[in-house]
């Protein structure tokens, strides 16, 4: 379709945390079952150029694209729920919008004029949006926040006055709300829904579609009533009820017609979906036939959107083993050794994630070491694979007090360290570390490519000799130690093609334990389960059995 690019924009009305980025993901995930290809992007509110340094408490995961853009959680819905291919060019902030005009007030080029928001902030915006046109048939636009927030006015005014760039007809307004249920009067209330529309057409855009949440089913009347009070089509009130599963959003939107009322809205003809394979995801999901409970043992447990695409690559795992994946977070600042067996025991795997700072290393590193010695099945991601080389130094390499220097400066034994020079095998180019110099702070970013050993844990699972796999670290294996650690049993199963990087670590004699230096998590889609996660919960489910 090339240049016509139809544009749908999604707002947010009541309340946060309604799930409009999930809601995002399902319509592109129904338009692309009519045969029709996407793009998505979302425009974030706040002030932070990115989401990178933002704390995952407050923000949750930062999920990282091939390209190594750290962008907002929202893009792991995205693409595990699309193909469409994601990068730094679909997730924009405000302080990346203000960033570049200020930049280039600063170079003159705007010729001495008053910057103002409008039009120059908003034209930014516009031009951000406008990145995604020509791209696919369909570009679908996330506005963060919730309506009402100031700090959103500038895109709405920017989508505003897109409908009127574009043609009425390439653009449509999507609407996510909610409609409360009070149990003292017993039934949904409309009034907030209404309300939100209001403040909408304050600023003049009137939503096409109204996607409704709600715990329970909307009454026909009421549907009417909300689309003669918001002014929209009465097909056009979408209910939106809670799931247990959120891979069958696809197939519920649909029922209420989602998909039919997109595709006439803007006058596109397709075919009827084909949602086969979502039925038959959310089937197996429903009802597996076995059941692994697996430990995370990490920072952020009382968080866990802050490992959101951990969690969801873990489901899918579940599903080629038709089991249930229960996940069950541990604090590691709360394991010792006195504790370790009590709290470790029951699991079936052990899986120690991704994470940054000293808080609770050491636990972790009991962790590592309960599952090598109790053979239970061991993922370390990230942080995991560093904290698993640091106890297989320790303890059976007899290096005393190993460590990575992120934890110990003066470690003795640096065997995960600052690598001061090393060879990008995406770029071809030399990478330069100063170490005491900002320089010394820049992670290694997005995808890389990776060389796997045969009569691995790794090559078995993959089925394939390279690989590419996204990264999000500082910190590296250190070489110097290589032969050492292998001499005692260390596994190197895969590596940067010319080898100069260590990117994963097993062990022998155990029946599943290995640490990778990328993160496998970001890759996982629900149709598409990686295959890391799939061999790791098929040995937890074998050490349940046995156990
Ligand atoms: N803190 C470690 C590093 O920077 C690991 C990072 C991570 O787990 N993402 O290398």
């Amino acid at each position: 379709m090339g240049n016509s690019t139809k544009f749908i924009f999604v707002t947010g009305g009541v309340l946060s945390s309604l799930g409009k980025g999930l809601a995002s993901a399902v319509i592109g995930s129904l338009l692309e079952a009519r045969g029709l290809t996407v793009a998505i992007q979302k425009l974030d509110p706040y002030i932070n150029v990115d989401p990178g340094t933002m704390n995952p408490f407050q923000h949750g995961e930062v999920f990282v694209t091939d390209d190594g853009a750290e962008t907002d959680l929202d893009l792991g819905h995205y693409e595990r729920f699309t193909n469409a291919s994601l990068g730094k060019d679909n997730n924009f902030t405000t302080g990346r919008i203000y960033n570049s005009v200020i930049t280039k007030e600063r170079r003159g080029e705007y010729l001495g004029g008053t910057v103002q928001v409008i039009p120059h902030i908003t034209d930014e915006i516009k031009r951000c949006i406008m990145l995604m046109s020509g791209r696919s048939d369909i570009a679908i636009i996330e506005i963060g926040g919730t309506i009402g927030d100031i700090e959103s006015l500038p895109f709405l005014e920017a989508i505003r006055q897109l409908r009127a760039d574009l043609g009425k007809e390439n653009v449509l307004y999507i609407h996510l709300t909610l409609l409360p249920y009070i149990a003292t009067a017993g039934e949904l209330k409309t009034k907030p829904t209404q309300h939100s529309v209001k403040e909408l057409r304050s600023i003049g855009i009137q939503p096409d579609i109204l996607l409704c949440r709600t715990d329970r089913e909307i009454p026909a009347d009421m549907k009417a009533k909300i689309a003669l009070f918001c002014n929209v089509d009465k097909d056009a009130v979408i209910m939106a009820k809670d799931v247990e599963c959120i891979y069958e959003l696809p197939l519920i939107y649909h029922e209420d017609g989602l998909d039919e009322k997109i595709v006439k809205s803007l006058h596109i003809w397709t075919r009827a979906p084909r949602l086969g394979n979502w039925q038959d995801f959310v089937d197996r999901f429903k009802r597996p036939q076995f059941t692994v409970t697996i430990g995370i043992v990490g920072k952020y447990v009382d968080l866990t959107e802050s490992y959101k695409s951990l969690n969801e690559a873990l489901y899918h795992g579940g599903i080629p083993n038709d089991a249930r994946v229960k996940l069950q977070f541990i604090d590691s600042e709360k394991i010792d050794e006195a504790n370790c067996r009590e709290t470790l025991g029951h699991l079936s795997g052990i899986l120690v994630p991704g994470g940054f700072g000293p808080r609770g290393v050491e636990g972790k590193i009991l962790a590592a070491r309960y599952a090598r010695e109790n053979n239970v099945p061991y993922f370390g991601i990230c942080l995991g694979m560093q904290i698993a080389v640091i106890e297989f130094a320790r303890h059976i390499a007899g290096l005393a007090h190993a460590n990575s220097t992120e934890f110990d400066r003066k470690t003795k034994y640096p065997v995960i360290y600052l690598m001061k020079e090393w060879l990008n095998e995406r770029t071809g180019e030399m990478e330069r570390r100063d170490v005491d110099s900002d320089k010394g702070g820049t992670l290694r970013l997005g995808a890389y490519p990776c060389r796997l050993n045969k009569d691995t844990f790794a090559f078995e699972a993959y089925g394939a000799e390279d690989i590419s796999e996204r990264h999000r670290h500082r910190y590296e294996f250190n070489n110097e130690y290589m032969e050492v650690l292998k001499e005692k049993g260390l596994v190197i199963s895969g590596t940067s093609p010319s080898g100069g990087l260590v990117e994963i670590v097993e062990i022998k004699d155990h029946p599943w334990y290995l640490g990778c230096q990328f993160h496998p998590e970001f890759k996982s889609k629900p149709m598409k389960p990686h295959p890391l996660f799939v061999d790791f919960i098929r040995a937890s489910l074998k050490n349940t059995r046995n156990g």
